[in-house]
């Protein structure tokens, strides 16, 4: 039987890892790149590009029977899928492909996105001419990266966040902390205001504000785009385009097909660990829809979130609280080494 995984991400990368050596299986993973890649580690490349390697491993070095293809999905359907090289059929389909971080400016230039490590490394390079930098969204990932490079370079920071709050989807309490750090190091804030426009190096908001800056970091959530599916009715997504699963992980109407990680419309955070979680069920799932057995059922666990707040800071948050110091960005950091150890 041949199982076919898109998307060597959290989720992906973890599913091959499981499926490895399952015998009767034929697995192919197939990512646009030759690695997986530790992204919670992506706001640190921000002023340390040379970390990348650090977090970064080969599916060669930890996959033996699973075939690796370095290409780009283009195209998937409910019987085959289409990279930029070939068609391959499929008798069991993995979906993980993670999410878009979509720009939503008409002029890209010196805007960048902290999605891949290659964005971030370009990113880099860029801010080293850079003395005012522009974040755009203030939720993990842009409260993360202002963290950052405030506490390791002497750069203008502004942050512009749309809600009232930075990292408004945890507790009030953490937000609180996020925020007197990131102002001990002088970050200008300004809430409840979108960057709506742009005019050469000045960006314009919602307000009328005008911001003038070299370098642009958006940061403003996940997409997904349904373009790359063919031949899969509406009921199989949601108005954001993510994909509705079963408790098996399973794609509706589709029960040779699951689906994992950012890309399902569960309703939870989206975390690599639970997208990591998602890949346990899913590997089973595999194993027993090939045999004709019953699937095992994902059910939401909630644990702590670690933010990280530059090297020796962060904080836990863990609805109602939240605790800062430099624990969390410790345990933030013997996570990253525990992710890619166990590949
Ligand atoms: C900057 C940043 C910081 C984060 N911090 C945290 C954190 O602190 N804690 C936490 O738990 N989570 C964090 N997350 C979220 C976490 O990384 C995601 O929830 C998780 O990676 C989702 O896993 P996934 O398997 O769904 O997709 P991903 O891990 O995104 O993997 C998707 C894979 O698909 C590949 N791919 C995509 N499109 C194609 C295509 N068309 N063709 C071929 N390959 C393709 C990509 O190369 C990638 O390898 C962070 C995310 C980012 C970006």
């Amino acid at each position: 039987m041949r199982v076919v995984i898109l998307g060597g991400g959290f989720c992906g990368s973890m599913v091959a890892k499981r499926l490895d050596n399952s015998g009767e299986l034929d697995v192919i993973l197939i990512d646009k790149e030759p690695y997986f890649e530790y992204y919670p580690s992506l706001p640190k490349l921000t002023t340390d590009p040379e970390y990348h390697e650090k977090i970064i491993k080969r599916y060669s070095t930890f996959l033996e029977d699973v075939e690796i293809l370095t290409e780009k999905v283009v195209k998937v359907t409910p019987d085959n899928i289409s990279t930029t090289e070939r068609k391959i059929d499929f008798d069991i389909l993995v979906i993980s492909l993670g999410a878009d971080y979509p720009i939503y400016l008409d002029n890209k230039k010196n805007v960048f996105t902290v999605s891949s490590g290659e964005k971030v490394k370009e990113l880099s390079k860029r801010m080293e001419k850079a003395s005012d930098v522009l974040i755009v969204g203030g939720g993990l990932i842009g409260t993360e990266v202002a963290a950052e490079i405030a506490s390791k370079t002497e750069k203008n920071v502004t942050l512009v966040h749309s809600h009232e709050r930075l990292i408004e989807r945890n507790p009030k309490m953490a937000s609180f902390f996020a925020e007197r750090y990131l102002r001990s190091k002088g970050v200008r804030l300004i809430f409840d205001e979108k960057v709506v426009d742009r005019e050469d190096d000045e960006y314009v908001t919602s307000e009328g504000r005008r911001i003038r800056s070299d370098v642009c970091i958006w940061s403003t959530g996940l997409s997904f785009d349904r373009s790359l599916f063919r031949g899969f009715g509406d009921p199989c997504f949601t108005e954001r385009n993510t994909l509705k699963v079963n408790n098996h992980l399973q794609l509706k109407d589709h029960p040779n097909i699951f689906v994992g990680g950012d890309m399902t419309d569960i309703d939870e955070e989206k975390t690599g660990h639970n997208a990591d979680s998602h890949s346990r069920v899913i590997a089973d799932n595999v194993i027993r829809f090939s045999k004709s057995l019953s699937l095992k059922t994902h059910s939401n666990v909630r644990i702590p979130l670690f933010i990280s707040l530059g090297d020796l800071n962060g904080l836990i948050s863990f609805d109602p609280l939240a605790i800062p110091g430099p624990v969390p960005v410790l345990l933030k950091h013997l996570l990253e080494k525990a992710a890619l150890l166990r590949l």
